[in-house]
């Protein structure tokens, strides 16, 4: 399994047989902002319909204030790591499809 997030490849927990993001806390805190903001996408009017606007817009600068604080610290430490991986995982990949490119060559030789 390759990692959704930082493009590593993860052994998937038994129990759980289509996780797409590895285990490192990282990955799965974006992993769980990402399900808030993908359940938030399909379900718009969800806070509308429950007629609380102004609870759920005090919730929602709480929650952003929270983002925020996420985003400063973490986020940036997380970049960094991110971009750190994905230079390996990018060398990786070369290296393997040179060798494949080398190996077709044989073949038609
Ligand atoms: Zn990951």
């Amino acid at each position: 399994m390759i990692c959704k997030i930082c493009q590593r490849e993860f052994i998937p927990n038994k129990y759980h047989f289509n996780q797409q993001v590895c285990s490192q806390s990282a990955c799965q805190r974006i992993r769980q902002i990402q399900n808030i903001r993908e359940w938030r996408r399909k379900n718009p009017d969800y806070f509308k319909c429950l007629g609380q606007e102004s609870v759920w817009q005090e919730k929602r600068r709480r929650y952003n204030r929270l983002w925020k604080s996420l985003n400063k610290k973490n986020l940036k430490e997380y970049e960094q790591l991110h971009q750190e991986q994905r230079r390996e995982y990018m060398r990786e990949y070369m290296k393997r499809y040179r060798q494949q490119a080398s190996n077709v060559n044989r073949d038609k030789i």
